[in-house]
Parts: structure tokens; sequence; C-alpha cells
């Protein structure tokens, strides 16, 4: 077996990947005509997915979402995008939403959650993929708005909503802007995690740990600017949530090679790998994986470790954990001998 082969057939957690970032252009535009929702700036599904920088992205990100609105549009791309990741045996996925972006273009918190809650129960009975939902923070709108989504998850309580993120752009939007929303979440027994450090200086690390309490850092490649920070993780085991092939192309000059991720690991940061938006990047629940042994040079035994370090960080109870470091390790090994020498 090639390394390639061997990367896709690998067991693998998902904890770092975003709903809106994960659907399929074809599907919507095909939302978009279903509703008659003109998407603008651009002709044909592959226009879509191009942009020239982080806020144009952003805007697409934010246009597209009109197009989904009713339930089964939120059923349909949760499937999708599941089904999919069960392709590359992906088993578990927190999967991060934004109910704010759907809720400004006039979607119920309800019609989406619900809706996506069907797609996850689908794709489990087809598949076999387990999901959770992450509902994320917009840190480019208000601390108020962040409260609001809080306390929309406390009323409308879901089993598959275990917690709350921070995404979209970093820089201008530092994370201690939403304490007040984390700890109104953790107060509600949701589970925290943040975007941090991915394009902003390592002290948002130390935020994100000790003012909101979260219990992983998604990204955090300046992590390797501050060697007492770095030092602090390791020794903490913070599991980091890390995706090379989406960073690079917006931060590191578009050469993994010179990725933060080599260090990190090197250091013995406590990283997983995933990736982020997948069409929007044009990767796959593998192809992050393959890129990073290429250009990274990392071997089977460090995708092993990262393989268990993401088990580590999935809110899942200690034994379902301890069955999961069993089994996958048991799986991996089969197929790692099976690799050609
Ligand atoms: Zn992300």
């Amino acid at each position: 077996m090639d390394m390639s082969s061997f990367l896709k057939a690998i067991p693998k957690v998902s904890l770092h990947l975003h709903l809106m970032g994960s659907i399929q252009a074809a599907t919507v535009v095909d939302l978009a005509k279903k509703h008659g929702v003109s998407l603008p700036d651009f002709d044909e599904p592959e226009d879509l997915y191009d942009y020239p920088d982080i806020y144009k992205f952003l805007h697409m990100y934010d246009n597209s979402a009109l197009a989904i609105v009713d339930r089964d549009d939120f059923r349909r791309i949760a499937y999708e995008t599941l089904a999919e990741a069960a392709e590359h045996n992906v088993r578990y996925r927190e999967m991060f939403f934004n109910p704010t972006t759907h809720m400004a273009a006039g979607v119920p918190y309800e019609t989406a959650v619900d809706g996506l809650i069907d797609g996850i129960r689908d794709a489990e009975s087809d598949h076999g993929i387990v999901c959770r939902l992450i509902a994320a923070v917009n840190r480019m709108e208000t601390p108020e708005l962040a409260m609001t989504m809080v306390d929309t998850l406390v009323e409308h309580p879901r089993a598959e909503v275990i917690g709350i993120g921070m995404d979209y752009a970093e820089g201008e939007f530092p994370p201690e802007r939403f304490w007040k929303a984390y700890r109104l979440a953790k107060a509600n027994g949701l589970r925290l995690t943040a975007h941090a450090s991915e394009d902003a200086p390592p002290r948002n690390i130390e935020t994100c740990l000790d003012l909101l309490g979260c219990e992983r850092i998604d990204h955090g490649y300046h992590v390797i600017e501050s060697e007492a920070i770095m030092q602090r993780c390791v020794d903490e085991e913070v599991v980091f949530t890390c995706t090379p092939v989406s960073t690079a192309w917006v931060y590191f000059g578009d050469d993994l090679a010179n990725h933060p991720i080599k260090t990190m690991a090197a250091r013995g940061i406590k990283l997983m790998l995933d990736c982020d938006d997948p069409p929007m990047f044009k990767t796959n629940p593998s192809k992050d994986f393959i890129l990073a042994a290429e250009h990274m040079g990392f071997g089977p035994a460090d995708f092993r470790r990262f393989m268990l370090n993401g088990i580590d960080g999935c809110w899942v109870d200690d034994s379902t954990k301890a069955a999961w470091r069993t089994s996958y390790a048991a799986d991996f090994d089969a197929l790692a001998a099976q690799l050609d020498a």
C-alpha cells in the first residue's frame, strides 16, 4: 500500500471542520436555485470558491449562507459532508457551525440545528460516522451577539450540541471580548474551544486558556514565537487542532514546508490534523495528511501520535476514549503493516 492510500485508510477523528466551509460548491448553487437566491460575483460553481484573500473568502462564506434556508437544506449539507468524511474513514467528528450567521439570514436556530441533527442521524445510520456540533461565535460580531447565541443554545438544548468555539478573522478581534459568553456557556455545561493565534500573537492562546477556560486550541501556530507559552502547552498537554492546507494558503506563503506545525510537532505540542473548510481550500480529510507527509516529513509514527492526540482531545467520556485508543491503534497498526517499504 502506498502512503497516500494508507493515509486515506487510517481511522480519523475530526475536531476542526466548519459546516459552511465544507459544502460543495455545486450544492450551494443548487440550493441558491431552489430558493431563487442570487449569489453575486460568480457564474459557475468553479468560480464560487475562487478568492484572493481571507476577507473575500469570508464574504463568500456569508453569501453562501443565504442559500441555506429550510430544515432539509441543513440536513442535506450535514449529510453530504459526513458521507464524504466517512469515505476517508473519519469515524467521529465535532463540527463547527455558526448559529448567528444563519439567524442573520432569517433562519430560526431550531430550523438550522434540527436540520443538522437530521443529517447527522442519517449519516450515522448510512455510514456509521458519529458527529456532534460546536456552536461557533463569529468573533467579528459583538460580544452581546455571542451572549445571545449562548442564551439561544441554553433555551433550545440539543444533546448533539456539546460546546462552543470561536472563528472568523482573529487579527482585530481578540478573544477577551467574549469572556462573558464563555463563562455563560461553561455554567450551562457546554465544552469550550477557540481559534487562537492563527494570525495573532501567542498571548491569545493564554487568554483562551486562562480567561475563557478553553479546553483545546484551534490553530495556535504563533505559539512557536513564545518559548514560555509553548512549554506551558506541552506541559499541560493542551490539544491543538491544526489545519495545514487552509492556513498555508493564507499565512505561510503557500509552502507547507515552512508551516509552524512542523516546529510545533518537533517541540512536543499535542497536535492533531484536520481540514478546516475542505472544498473551499480544495482539500479533503486525507489530503491535508498526504500533503503534510510530503512537505513536512511526517511518517507513520507521527500520524499515529496525531490520531491518538485527536482522541484525547475529543469531548467524549474517558471509557469511550480508552476504547477508541485501542481500536483505532489496532486498525492503524494493521494498515501500517501493509505499507510499501
Ligand atoms: Zn477553522
